[in-house]
Formats: C-alpha cells, structure tokens, sequence
C-alpha cells in the first residue's frame, strides 16, 4: 500500500519524551485543531528537526502515517522564538500561553483565528518587557476564550446589555458563571464578585486590542488583577487548571503581589 501522506503548517505548544530519543510534539495548526506527532530522533542533539521544532516555533511539516501517531518526515522552519527560549520570564509568558492552547484545542475541530492569534502573541512574547507579562497572559486568555466562543462580557451588561457606567475607581460586579461584568439591577439577582472598574475597562481594551499595541502600552497598576480576572474567567469557562500559572507568578509575580478583586 502506497504511503500516504499529508502536509501542515504548525506551531509547537508541547513535547513529551517517547523512547530513547524520540519525541511526542504536540501542536496546533492552521484550523485551530490540535494535532499530535512523533519525532524521531528529535532528542538527539544532531537531528536537524530539533531545532525546528522548538517549543513555539511555527513550521511546515510533512507527516508520514503511523500506526497510531502520525510521524515527522519533513520540517521547515516558518517563525523560531529564541528570545523566548532564552529568557526564564518571557519563557514562562510563552508557556502559560501554549498550555492554555494546547488544553482547550481538539482533533479535527476547528478554531478560526486562533493559529494566526497565537504566532502574533509568541512574536509579542520575543520583544516584551517583563512588566508587560501579565497583560499578555491576560490578553492571549481572553482572546483565546473569545475564539472558543466563551467571550466574557466586559464594557456592557451580561445580564442586559446596557453600557456599564463605572467610573476608574469604582467597584462593579462580575459574574464568572453569567457571562462577565453586571450592572447593579441584573447583579441583585445573580451571583458576582466584586472587582474594580479599572480592571474592567482594562480586561475590555485588552480583549480587543491588538498585541502591538498591548505591548505599547504601559503596564498600569492593575496588570496583575487583569490576569486574575482572565485566568478565573479562563478556568472557570473551560475547567482547566494551568499548571504553568505557579511557575510564571514566582519568576515574575514577585514585582507585585496580586489584591483582591
Ligand atoms: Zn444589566
């Protein structure tokens, strides 16, 4: 039987060890599906396909059919991040994000947008400051969880729709399980948590803005409680829980201890 093959273009958000020298990669490619490789030889520090096919890269790959697993036969390099392997914050940064990814995406199931979304907020990570983290974080979180079509509502009611009013120092109320922020009539009969309305207008911008612009930006006082309310909102619309999260707030959440919301 002839071996079929197939090609994709990918970006590399897991490896797992398989063997002496083999690896599993774990990836995303174009469509926003998950998919799932073996490299062989990858482990051994002469393989060419080592390189290539470094955490966060994006290449193109042709695959072979196995029994169970698909195997690399070819790659080319597309995108690399050595600025992200080379430093231990923006490493981190890159690994909350590719976990996050890698969780919520499946076989065959398709999430437009999210490959490009996911390359534009590596690149990001490459040239980001270690304040402009947690934004980052934030931001790839909210926008992952918008392209899942689990959006929270952030300048206007959930409940409503009406505009929310808040003023910079104000207190709102955000529900996780109805949709985001509230107004004061729809929070009477639904169950929130209080959280300020800076953090609000923040999370709102970020769920919107462009990660050039984000990284243009300053990181403003309540970066650390934007990446609280994302990660909640993250995991409380998915129920995965971010084992890379401890790692990134001990390397970088020492600036600023998170307040409460
Ligand atoms: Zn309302």
């Amino acid at each position: 039987m002839a071996e079929r093959s197939l090609d994709a273009q990918v970006v590399v958000l897991r490896k797992t060890k398989l063997g002496e020298s083999d690896l599993i990669l774990h990836m995303m490619d174009a469509s926003g599906s998950a998919l799932e490789a073996i490299a062989k030889g990858a482990r051994k520090p002469t393989s060419a396909n080592s390189a290539r096919l470094e955490l966060f890269n994006s290449a193109q790959v042709s695959f072979a059919r196995g029994k169970n697993l698909d195997i690399v036969r070819e790659t080319r390099l597309l995108q690399s991040h050595e600025q992200i392997l080379a430093d231990p914050v923006r490493f981190a940064t890159a690994s909350v994000m590719a976990e996050a990814a890698d969780g919520c995406i499946q076989p065959e199931l398709e999430v437009p947008r999210l490959f490009p979304m996911t390359q534009v907020a590596f690149a990001a990570v490459d040239r980001s400051q270690e304040q402009q983290a947690p934004l980052l974080v934030a931001a790839y979180l909210l926008k992952l969880t918008g392209l899942l079509g689990m959006r929270p509502s952030l300048l206007t009611c959930a409940g409503c729709g009406e505009p929310l009013a808040g003023t910079a120092g104000g207190k709102m109320r955000f529900s996780y399980g109805d949709g985001g922020a509230l107004c004061g009539e729809c929070a009477q009969v639904l169950s929130t948590a209080p959280v300020s309305a800076a953090v609000l207008l923040r999370a709102g911008w970020l769920l919107g803005a462009a990660f050039e612009d984000i990284l243009q930006a300053s990181a403003g006082a309540e970066a650390w409680d934007v990446l609280q309310l994302a990660h909640q909102w993250f995991a409380h619309q998915t129920s995965l829980r971010l084992r890379s999260l401890p790692a990134f707030h001990s390397l970088c959440g020492c600036i600023q201890a998170p307040s409460g919301l």
